[in-house]
């Protein structure tokens, strides 16, 4: 994929990153390191996310004397996407420790792999200006860009999207329903399988954190359904297709 075709999208190139997410992928890895990893990688992209919020003018007491200093100018929402993304809120609160936590619940269909809405207790109007959505893996874009749909209708003016792991066809999805949305990752990887998972990828990311492995069939690459391997096809002719 040539990245250069979106605009918005980031991919770290920090050395911190690559190294941390290599053990991420790796197998071997326990959902207790992962866990740890996926805080860390977050800490990073989401300080890499940050870097062009706005600032106000405060003055400020050291010591020794008054000094103007700065304070963040727009109030922040982190919307983690359930259940992988609420493994990267602790490290965006830890950055943003008055960040508002909000959550939408959307499942993806195993089948049509469509995103469906099962919770959101949002209030009626936008509390924040700027919203981070959080999920470790933008594999289709469809949760991506049902949520950002449910934040620009609710009054969110600016929406970044950050993952460790992107598929090129969930890069394509987000941004061409969502031009104006950052997104900020750590690595975009090779495709989507059959079953929409991301290769190489690193696996499910709900399951690795929370060590909830139900066996084979649970696994990717495992019982094709021909109904998710028509939508990745759709998925990966949409991406062929943009110019
Ligand atoms: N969700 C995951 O956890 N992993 C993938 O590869 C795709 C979606």
């Amino acid at each position: 994929m040539d990245p250069t075709r979106f605009p918005r999208l980031h991919v770290s190139s920090h050395p911190l990153v690559e190294h941390k997410l290599a053990k991420l992928r790796d197998r071997r890895t326990e959902p207790k390191k992962f866990r740890e990893l996926v805080r860390e990688l977050s800490w990073l992209l989401g300080y890499e996310a940050m870097a062009d919020l706005t600032t106000q003018p405060i003055t400020i007491e050291t010591p020794l004397e008054p000094m103007a200093g700065a304070e963040l100018a727009p109030k922040v929402g982190l919307v983690p996407v359930l259940r992988a993304g609420l493994g990267m809120v602790d490290a965006m609160l830890e950055l943003m420790p008055s960040a508002e936590v909000w959550h939408i619940g959307l499942y993806r269909d195993e089948r049509t792999l469509k995103p469906v809405e099962y919770y959101n207790k949002l209030p009626d109007a936008a509390t924040v200006q700027v919203c981070l959505i959080l999920d470790p893996m933008l594999a289709t874009g469809g949760s991506s860009s049902a949520t950002v749909d449910i934040l620009k209708a609710w009054g969110a003016v600016r929406i970044k999207q950050v993952s460790l792991i992107a598929a090129p066809e969930g890069v394509a999805t987000l941004s061409g329903a969502h031009p104006d949305v950052d997104i900020h990752v750590a690595a975009i990887d090779r495709a989507l399988n059959e079953r929409g998972y991301i290769v190489p990828g690193l696996g499910d990311a709900g399951d690795r954190q929370f060590g909830t492995f139900a066996g084979p069939s649970s696994e990717p690459g495992h019982d094709p359904a021909d109904e998710t391997a028509e939508v990745v096809r759709r998925l990966q002719r949409n991406l062929a297709e943009e110019p």
